[in-house]
C-alpha cells in the first residue's frame, strides 16, 4: 500500500506553510538528485534542522577552531561569497589585504626582514605545513647538491606532531623521524635531538601547542641544541615552528617567551587563522624569516596590476573571506583586544582546572599555566577508577558537552586523557555548568546515582 503525503491532493503554493509543503511532509531522497526544484526556504529549513544533529560548537571543547564571531564578520564572510583569493587581478584589494595580514604576523613574531618578510595566506595549518616542509626539502636539496653529496633520503625530525606532518612526510616523500614522548615529557625535549638529526636532516619541527597535551614545546632551549649539534658535527639544521594554535597565544600572553624569529634558527612559522587567530574557518598562515629562504622554483609568478605577484600554495581558487575577515578581526581587536580575550580564556581554564583537580580521580596533565588556555588530564588511578575516561566522555555527551578521550601517542599509548579547550566565545558561567556536570557524571559513574550538588538543593527546594 502506498503512504499517501499530507499534501497529495492539495495545491502547494507561496502561503503554504514550511511544513505543510512537500519537503516537509515527504522523506528527502538524500543520495540522488531530486527530478524537481523545491522551495528554498522549505530546502533551508530542513537542511538546518538535520544540522541540528551536529552538535552545538559552543559544547564542543574538543577543537582548537572558531566557533563563534561578531556579526561583523558574518556581514564580511556574506559580502566576500565572492572573492576568490588566487585572482590578484580580479580581487586586487584582497590581495593587497591578505599581503597586510602577512606584514602583520611577521611583526608579531619578529621577523628580522620586516615588512619585506615573505609569507602567504592557506586554507589552514595543514597546507601552511605543506608549504613550510617543502621549502625545507628544496633549501637541504640545493645544499646537498652543492656539495656533490646525494639527497635522496631526506628526514624530518619532530616531536608528536599533528597529523599534517605525517601527510607532509608521505606525500612529498621525506622520512618523518617522530621522537617518542619520554615519561612524564608533554613534548620533544632538547636532549633527545642528538639522537635522531643527521646530514639528511631537512629541519626540526618544533610544536607551540602540542596537540595532544596542548604545550609548547621549548624552541629556544631546542635552538639552543641544534647549535651544540652544529659545533660538533658541522650540521646545521633549521627549525620550522609549527604554532597552529600557540601562534596566536604566545605573542599576547607570553610576550617575553622566545619562540619566534627571535630565534636566529627559525626559519618558518606557520599558524592557524581559523583557530586562536579567531577568523572563521578556512585560513592558515605561513611565514618565513626572510625572502631567501623561499626557493624561487617553488614560487609562480602572477602578473597583477603591471605588477609581479609571487605565489606559493597547493590550492588554486579559494575563498577570500576568511582572509578579510582575518584582517577585520587584527583591526577590531588589535593587541590589547587579543590580549585581553585570551586573558579571560585562560583564566576560565585554570578555573577548570582547579575544578577537576579537586574532584578526586583526576590528575591534571596540563593546568592551564604557561601555555594555550586549556587543560589536560588523565585518571590517577585508571585500574581502580571504576570508570574510564571514555565512560565520561558518554556521559558527558548527554548533557550535548563534546570532550573527547584518547590515547597519547607513540611511547605512551597507554594513558588515555582528556582535553578541553577554551576559546574566544566560551565562557566562565559556561564552564561551571560544565564542571557541574563533570560532578554529576562521576557520581553516576561510581555510585549509580545523580547526584545532588550544593547548589542543587536550593534548585530542587524544599517546598511544602
Ligand atoms: C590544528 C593543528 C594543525 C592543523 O591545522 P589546520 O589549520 O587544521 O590545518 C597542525 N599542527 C598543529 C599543532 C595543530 O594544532
Amino acid at each position: 500500500m502506498a503512504l499517501h503525503k499530507a499534501t497529495d491532493h492539495k495545491q502547494v503554493d507561496d502561503t503554504t506553510d514550511l511544513f505543510a509543503g512537500t519537503v516537509a511532509t515527504s522523506v528527502a531522497a538524500k543520495n540522488r538528485m531530486p527530478e524537481n526544484a523545491s522551495r528554498p526556504e522549505a530546502v533551508y529549513q530542513l537542511l538546518h534542522n538535520e544540522l541540528l544533529l551536529d552538535g552545538n560548537a559552543s559544547q564542543n571543547l574538543a577543537t582548537f577552531c572558531t566557533t563563534w564571531s561578531e556579526d561583523q564578520v558574518h556581514r564580511l564572510m556574506n559580502e566576500c561569497l565572492d572573492k576568490n583569493m588566487i585572482d590578484k587581478d580580479e580581487y586586487p584589494q584582497t590581495a593587497e589585504i591578505e599581503s597586510r595580514c602577512v606584514n602583520i604576523l611577521a611583526d608579531l613574531w619578529n621577523a628580522p626582514a620586516g615588512a619585506t618578510a615573505m609569507g602567504c595566506s592557506t586554507t589552514g595549518s595543514s597546507e601552511a605545513a605543506m608549504l613550510g616542509g617543502l621549502a625545507l626539502k628544496w633549501r637541504w636539496r640545493h645544499k646537498r647538491l652543492a656539495e656533490g653529496k646525494p639527497a635522496d633520503k631526506p628526514n624530518i625530525v619532530a616531536g608528536p606532531v599533528q597529523i599534517c606532518w605525517d601527510k607532509f612526510a608521505r606525500y612529498f616523500d621525506v622520512e618523518i623521524r617522530q621522537v617518542p614522548l619520554e615519561p612524564g615529557a608533554t613534548g620533544l625535549r632538547p636532549h633527545q635531538l642528538a639522537d635522531y638529526v643527521d646530514e639528511n636532516t631537512i629541519g626540526v619541527v618544533a610544536i607551540l601547542g602540542v596537540t595532544f597535551t596542548c604545550d609548547f614545546e621549548p624552541v629556544k632551549e631546542l635552538s639552543a641544541e641544534l647549535d651544540r649539534i652544529q659545533a660538533e658535527t658541522g650540521l646545521d639544521i633549521p627549525i620550522h615552528v609549527d604554532a597552529a594554535s600557540g601562534g596566536f597565544i604566545a605573542p599576547f600572553l607570553y610576550p617575553e617567551l622566545v619562540w619566534d624569529f627571535r630565534v636566529e634558527r627559525v626559519a618558518s612559522i606557520n599558524a592557524s587563522g581559523h583557530k586562536y587567530g579567531m577568523a572563521p574557518l578556512g585560513v592558515g598562515w605561513v611565514v618565513w624569516r626572510e625572502p631567501e629562504l623561499l626557493p624561487e622554483e617553488l614560487i609562480f609568478r602572477v602578473n597583477y596590476l603591471g605588477g609581479d605577484m609571487p605565489t606559493f600554495a597547493l590550492n588554486f581558487s579559494r575563498p577570500g573571506g576568511e582572509v578579510i575577515a582575518q584582517y577585520y578581526l587584527f583591526q577590531r581587536l588589535g593587541k590589547q583586544g587579543y590580549r585581553e580575550v585570551y586573558e579571560a580564556c585562560a583564566a576560565t581554564a585554570r578555573y577548570l582546572g582547579e575544578q577537576i583537580a579537586s574532584m578526586g580521580p583526576f590528575e591534571l596533565l596540563y593546568d592551564g599555566r604557561g601555555a594555550l588556555p586549556a587543560i589536560s588530564y588523565k585518571l590517577k588511578d585508571p585500574e581502580n577508577a571504576g570508570f574510564t575516561l571514555y565512560d565520561l566522555t558518554d556521559q558527558l555527551r548527554m548533557r550535548g558537552w563534546q570532550v573527547p578521550s584518547y590515547p597519547l601517542p607513540a611511547n605512551r599509548q597507554e594513558t588515555v586523557i582528556q582535553r578541553i579547550l577554551i576559546r574566544h566565545g566560551i565562557g566562565r558561567d559556561e564552564i561551571s555548568l560544565l564542571a557541574d556536570d563533570i560532578h554529576r557524571a562521576l557520581h553516576r559513574l561510581t555510585a549509580g546515582t545523580p547526584a545532588v550538588l550544593p547548589d542543587d538543593v536550593s534548585r530542587i527546594g524544599f517546598h511544602h
